[in-house]
């Protein structure tokens, strides 16, 4: 072991070394119920039996340290974790109602029979609890929450006067008539609002043309009711006696929320009839009957079911995305309708490319649901923008400032997370400048790593007086309708993959969007009444430089994935695979290649038993070659680890604009000799581990703890997968080469090599890259390193990067390098 490797492992010690925190934090929660028996808030004269003091004791530490948690790390306290919005996605609304009804009234009853005081007083906590958090600060609340805190604010009279002398007999009848109308209220205009979707009169004639055909198109315009809508009707005519209804979108937000919005217009709970499934996430049972999953993870119940035998309806929606998954399914589900004449298939997508859906689909008839439009002015500025942030921000000041109070929402598309989170700050500073001189502006940002509870915020009609601003990906461009948008800002831009065939390169960058994106963008403002369209370039930009249609995915990314599953489903020959828009054959030929060089293919292009294994993950082939490497390293702990922190998706280091420093200390812990992302990454999931898993470390050394969760389940999952395979788990954190060879065997084709100039050039195509400044190693410079991916933003930055040696290189994968001096 080399002098250094034996430093960097005291190094690793130390930073894992923390147990202290534990200590810390348990004398933090002592302190903490000391000060709760202080308060005597149970003393005021109330008779609680020992649960509910148990209860309100609860209610009160949580909303303390919720308290304590915002002051440290300065988030808003709705963007706290163990803050979750009661039930918005876990319950329906109504029958959440409905059952806090039931519950108040027997305790009512009750504790009349019990002669008690105050049989409120429970309840009255349960309620602040739920209408505290239905949304920021009150002035955000669900007309559900506004009427529960007037039904409450009643209540409260009711108590008082019940504490000078006891309520009268009418008062109480009231109460309960007041609370159930709440009930029915919530659930009929959830019904109204069904029946006044653009779809609705159409039932009829799409459950005649369901019937009359195995194949069809639906198409209509974003917002008809085409997602939540059709499954439901199919529901009710008895399609789901034998099977369920499967529907697909090619993102997971859209997946998760649409599901919830179902669930709910059923009025039954989430993950049971209605349920979703999304990469390391199923909510679903076997008594789901609508069950929304992302394309993807239809593919892989493909490679379990080859014939979809539980599914009596696939909808693919939103087959204008022309995902990648989505178009493989699309040749998929012609194949199984073959052999399934019962099986229905409904391919449903905004008004785009419908034609083309019923070619490839041996001309499907194609259903057109009249939609509503109103017209929508389009402003285009005079010369291109320089700073089209500024721009977007600058515009959506001016019309909530000019244009009439109340009178529709704002909604900006932006890139990604990072331009979204830059953005909500630049305009709580703008607005903060301006304080009570203009009306509300309530920020809602939505992006796909938004944890879940969020997400329901932007669907929360905006109160009186204010207007709400949504930051949005391309995400509200079709899968999501938000109602109320009257004014888009239209930057003309999205993060796409990109992907080069030539030197097998895939990288996200920041691309212009289509025309046909445009139109869509600007259809989002006249869904509910005359709309206006701000886009940020000129018209003459618009009718010469954009394309008509984004090109579909499949023409723009690494096949290695798809080929690995194909190949795991039988399907042999790729070239003559029947895809709507087929690739490259470059592009198949370096995917295969990838394949072969990581030993998933033997020469023949067969799968190996390799392959084979590498295909039960839900991930990157290289990632999941890593993860089978690690065997033979006796490093599979470190790497599953490892492997769960890269799938995350969102960010694991946090770095609050006011405490930049204080982050940028706490993480370089984590980096102390210069060990890698990777081993950092370990490191930091090592550290959680250690305090099992505790809140404070997370907030102590400004991490997320929301990833850090979300990395234990991936972790979970992947070490179920592992067990299946007989992967044996090791550990071997004393050894942190291994840990990198492991890594090397699995990213081996991302090696760069450092120059001169401080840039680094890929050994296999001689591109030259740099290290993301995020990365631990962005100073360092170390001669060789692997990178798990490329992002371009002004230029090709390898992100996630580790030192190796370069012999490993000849070692790991002789087939692939030799050594040339
Ligand atoms: P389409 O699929 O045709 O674009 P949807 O079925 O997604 O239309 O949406 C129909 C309507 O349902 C939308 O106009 C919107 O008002 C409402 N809706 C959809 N999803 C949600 C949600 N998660 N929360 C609240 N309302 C929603
Ligand atoms: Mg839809």
């Amino acid at each position: 072991m080399s002098q250094r490797e034996e430093k960097d492992i005291e190094v690793l010690r130390k930073v894992s070394r923390q147990n202290y925190l534990k200590k810390r934090e348990k004398k933090k929660v002592e302190e903490y119920m000391h000060d709760v028996e202080d308060q005597k808030l149970l003393s005021e004269g109330v008779k609680v039996t020992e649960a509910e003091q148990e209860e309100l004791r609860y209610n009160k530490k949580v909303q303390s340290l919720l308290k304590k948690r915002s002051r440290y790390t300065n988030y808003d306290a709705d963007v706290n974790e163990s803050y979750k919005m009661p039930d918005a996605y876990d319950e329906p609304d109504c029958v959440n109602q409905k059952k806090r009804f039931d519950v108040a009234v027997a305790r009512y009853n009750d504790s009349e029979k019990d002669g008690k005081v105050n049989p409120f007083a429970w309840e009255d906590q349960q309620i602040r609890k739920a209408t505290l958090s239905f949304g920021s600060k009150n002035k955000n609340q669900s007309e559900e929450a506004k009427a529960y805190d007037y039904v409450f604010d009643d209540q409260d009279e009711v108590v008082r006067a019940d504490i000078k002398g006891g309520v009268d007999g009418n008062e109480e009848a009231n109460q309960k008539k007041r609370l159930k109308s709440v009930v029915k209220s919530a659930y009929e205009r959830l019904l109204e609002d069904r029946k006044s979707l653009p779809i609705y009169p159409e039932k009829e004639r799409l459950l005649k043309a369901i019937e009359d055909n195995q194949i069809l198109v639906i198409v209509a315009e974003t917002g008809s009711g085409k997602t939540t809508q059709i499954p439901q009707y199919l529901h009710e005519a008895g399609y789901t006696k034998h099977g369920k209804i499967g529907v697909t979108q090619p993102r997971r937000v859209a997946a998760m929320s649409v599901a919830a919005r179902v669930s709910r217009e059923m009025g039954v709970k989430l993950g049971q009839q209605v349920g979703y499934s999304i990469r390391f996430e199923d909510r679903s049972c076997e008594k789901t009957v609508i069950k929304y999953m992302t394309d993807g993870m239809l593919l892989r119940e493909i490679l379990g079911e080859p014939d979809l035998a539980s599914y009596t309806v696939v909808m693919v929606d939103e087959a204008h995305e022309r995902s990648l998954s989505t178009d493989i399914v699309f040749s998929l589900v012609k194949d199984i309708a073959k052999v399934r004449p019962d099986l229905k298939v409904l391919i449903s997508s905004a008004t785009m490319d419908a034609q083309k859906f019923s070619e490839y689909f041996d001309s499907a008839p194609i259903i057109d649901i009249p939609g509503r439009r109103f017209p929508v002015e389009i402003h285009y500025t005079e010369a291109p923008e320089a700073d089209y942030m500024d721009a977007a921000i600058v515009r959506a000041l001016q019309i909530h400032v000019t244009e009439p109070q109340g009178d529709g929402d704002i909604l900006i598309f932006f890139t990604g997370q990072e331009e979204i989170e830059t953005a909500e700050e630049f305009l709580k500073q703008r607005t903060r400048g301006f304080g009570s001189k203009i009306p509300e502006l309530i920020i809602c940002p939505i992006y796909a790593n938004l944890p879940t509870e969020l997400q329901a915020k932007i669907f929360q009609p905006t109160p009186d007086g204010a207007r709400k601003v949504v930051l949005a990906t391309n995400i509200a461009e079709t899968s999501l309708t938000i109602d109320g948008i009257k004014y888009v800002i239209d930057p003309g831009f999205v993060k796409l993959k990109s992907y080069n065939p030539r030197t097998g390169m895939e990288s996200l960058q920041i691309t212009a969007i289509s025309k046909a994106s445009a139109n869509q963008r600007a259809g989002r403002s006249g869904r509910t009444g005359p709309g206006k369209c701000y886009r940020l370039y000129t018209e003459d930009y618009y009718l010469n430089d954009l394309c008509d249609n984004t090109v579909p995915e499949i023409q723009r990314t690494n096949l290695a994935n798809v080929a690995l599953s194909l190949k795991s489903l039988g399907i042999d020959d790729l070239v003559e695979f029947d895809f709507m828009d087929p690739p490259s054959s470059q592009a198949l030929l370096k995917a295969l290649e990838l394949l072969f060089a990581l030993n998933a293919l033997n020469k023949f292009g067969e799968l190996t038993k390799l392959g084979r294994q590498m295909a039960e993950f839900p991930l990157d082939p290289m990632l999941s070659k890593m993860i089978v490497a690690s065997n033979i390293y006796k490093c599979s702990e470190e790497i599953v680890s490892i492997a769960a922190m890269l799938s995350v998706g969102g960010s694991i280091f946090y770095r609050p604009k006011n405490k930049k420093v204080h982050a940028d200390n706490a993480h370089q812990n984590f980096h102390v000799g210069n060990v890698g992302d990777h081993i950092a990454m370990l490191n930091v999931y090592n550290g959680w581990k250690e305090t099992e898993f505790s809140t404070q470390w997370c907030y102590d050394n400004f991490i997320q703890e929301r990833s850090m969760k979300r990395a234990r389940d991936i972790r979970d999952q992947l070490k179920g997968i592992m067990e299946r395979l007989d992967i044996e788990l090791t550990s071997n954190l004393g050894d942190l080469g291994a840990i990198k060879k492991a890594i090397t065997a699995g990213y081996f084709p991302n090696s760069a090599k450092f120059q001169m100039d401080r840039s680094y050039r890929t050994i296999k195509n001689a591109q030259t890259v740099y290290i993301h400044p995020s990365s631990g190693l962005a100073e360092v410079l170390p001669r060789y390193v692997v990178y798990n991916e490329l992002v371009d933003t002004s230029k090709e930055y390898m992100r996630q990067v580790s030192e190796i040696k370069r012999e490993w290189l000849v070692e790991i994968a002789p087939h692939y390098y030799q050594l040339k001096d």
